[in-house]
């Protein structure tokens, strides 16, 4: 597919000092879009300065939600190239969630493409230092002029990238986690392993009781039976029991994350057993109650592994390890960080440097 390249008339001020980054606040000069139509296809990919989209307030974007999004990372190498990390593992999943929210699949190698020539153009925003990397964000929504209550057959992909901060800024500190009883993210036959921005709608009150009260987030249970764990807000759950692995295995209610999959592979290769499979609350407290269970972490994108120190159910709390960072959640941070810096051998294809297109 062949792109046209605009480039901004105005480049903004790239931030100065990188310790004050945060989280996707910021965005970089250029954006990636293709557009569909029913019986043409995707067509007029093109990179153009960053800027508002102009809808129409009847596009079905806004009445139903009809939208699914990735999110990766790129990442400054020692010798100053820029590295990618997993992904057409990404625009896999992307395509998946396509499937599922009834979008049309844009092909991997054209996202691919589309990313890394987006990369190429802005990659003087890609930081440096410990910790921060340029986080991409490819979204797809459903457009057109109609409030039919079906399929848009209208739709726009696009990729817009953000200089991102350190997750660990302040170092590494386990977290409070809360497993919800009351609300539910997901449901056997519903849309939990798409990634799609409805899910997210859904779990914001139940994530804004569990702050006001002092926890990060919370640990979603099957929409079922509400007994077993399944994941945590954006990212995949791991519990260190009899020095194994136990996570929740895929099905319609997990996201099957990326970092899940690598912190999977990694594990059984250094000889750590892992199960996937169901696990309930209870056996996790039991587990507790009886010192195996000796570490709990997230695992996902924004903050490759984040330890979590406290599990409340039912007002009742947990303490693992202290409180403290455990050895696996150190181990498994430390493996994939080098990875995608590429200060590590990649013996799984996972990582790529991106090229240089454009000549400036
Ligand atoms: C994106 C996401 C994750 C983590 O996936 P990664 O590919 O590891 O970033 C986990 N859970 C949900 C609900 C997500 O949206």
């Amino acid at each position: 597919m062949d792109i046209t390249i605009t480039r901004t008339q105005n480049p903004k001020t790239k931030p100065t000092d990188e310790s004050k980054l945060g989280f996707a606040r910021i965005f970089t000069d250029h954006m990636f879009i293709v557009e569909y139509d029913q019986g043409k296809g995707w067509h007029d990919a093109r990179i153009v300065p960053y800027g508002p989209l102009s809808l129409d307030p009847a596009s079905p974007i806004f009445h139903y939600a009809q939208e699914i999004f990735e999110g990766t990372k790129v990442y400054r190498l020692a010798d100053g190239e820029v590295g990618s990390f997993r992904l057409r593992d990404n625009a896999r999943r992307m395509n998946r969630s396509a499937d599922r929210l009834c979008m049309p699949p844009l092909d991997e190698n054209v996202q691919v493409d589309a990313i890394a020539r987006l990369v190429d153009l802005d990659r003087d925003w890609v930081p440096g230092s410990e910790g921060t990397s340029l986080y991409i964000r490819p979204t797809m929504i459903s457009d057109g002029c109609s409030l039919g209550a079906n399929s848009a057959n209208r739709f726009i992909y696009f990729v817009i990238c953000a200089p991102t901060g350190s997750y660990y800024a302040e170092g590494m500190k386990p977290i409070r986690i809360r497993i919800e009883q009351r609300y539910v993210r997901a449901v056997k036959g519903g849309m939990g392993r798409a990634k799609t921005g409805g899910n997210y709608a859904a779990s914001f009150k139940a994530t804004k009781e569990a702050m006001d009260d002092g926890f990060s987030q919370v640990l979603w249970l099957d929409g079922r039976e509400q007994k077993y764990v399944e994941e945590v807000g954006a990212m995949n759950m791991m519990f260190v029991v009899d020095n194994k692995i136990l996570t929740a295995e895929l099905g319609d209610t997990i996201l099957p994350g990326v970092t899940r999959d690598s912190v999977i592979t990694l594990a059984r290769e250094h000889g750590i057993e892992v199960e996937e499979r169901r696990i309930s609350v209870s056996e996790l407290y039991q587990a507790h109650a009886e010192g195996r269970l000796t570490e709990a972490f997230g695992t996902g994108t924004a903050a490759v592994i984040s330890p979590v120190g406290e599990l409340q159910y039912m007002g009742e709390s947990i303490i693992i390890n202290n409180k403290e960072i455990g050895p696996m959640s150190q181990f498994f941070y430390d493996t994939l960080t080098s990875l995608q810096r590429q200060k590590a051998e990649d013996t799984h294809g996972w990582t790529a440097v991106i090229p240089h297109f454009t000549k400036e």
